[in-house]
């Protein structure tokens, strides 16, 4: 984006470092999400085992995509997305929650509190930008509604689970 767009955005009330760095923030959640996400993949176990290594995949796939979306916005508002993975742990809002308890169960419950805290973060960022800077509003709602189907996905598995188990 060119110096008027950004001064299109400064006319309308918008910090742009500020909405950069909230963007950062979302950026590192991103990579950590894409991780937890990869990473629990890798050592579920429990049943369904193939059902939840298969959403996991998935859902590390989007996050990764969802990284690459926000960054290329903090590029477009003249920002910096974050050069060191170190910076990752400074910046996140939602964190890492490593799959230290492999049982599906367990990483079912991390990874739904995870998009919980997503879904509140492009919450944050859509109530930020609304009538004011667009794309980075459709580009956080397209995402936002990603981590509702995220979340709702999650939530459907362990619903079998209860029901596998005549709960
Ligand atoms: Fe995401
Ligand atoms: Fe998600
Ligand atoms: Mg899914």
């Amino acid at each position: 984006m060119g110096t008027r767009g950004r001064q299109i955005l400064t006319d309308l009330g918008v910090n742009i470092p500020e909405l950069v760095k909230m963007l950062n923030s979302a950026f590192a959640d991103e990579w950590l999400a894409y991780y937890q996400y990869w990473m629990g993949a890798k050592v579920a176990v429990g049943m369904p085992k193939e059902a939840v290594v298969a959403e996991l995949i998935q859902h590390s796939t989007d996050e990764l995509r969802h990284a690459n979306m926000v960054a290329d916005r903090i590029i477009q508002l003249g920002g910096t997305p974050i050069l060191e993975p170190k910076e990752w742990y400074e910046f996140t809002g939602c964190g890492y929650d490593a799959p230290t308890d492999p049982d599906v169960r367990a990483l079912l419950k991390q990874n739904i509190a995870g998009e919980q805290c997503a879904i509140s973060t492009y919450k944050k960022i859509l109530d930020y930008t609304k009538d004011k800077d667009h794309a980075t509003y459709d580009m956080a709602l397209q995402i936002m509604e990603d981590e509702i189907e995220h979340e709702e996905d999650l939530e459907a598995i362990v619903e079998d689970i209860q029901i596998m188990l005549g709960k």
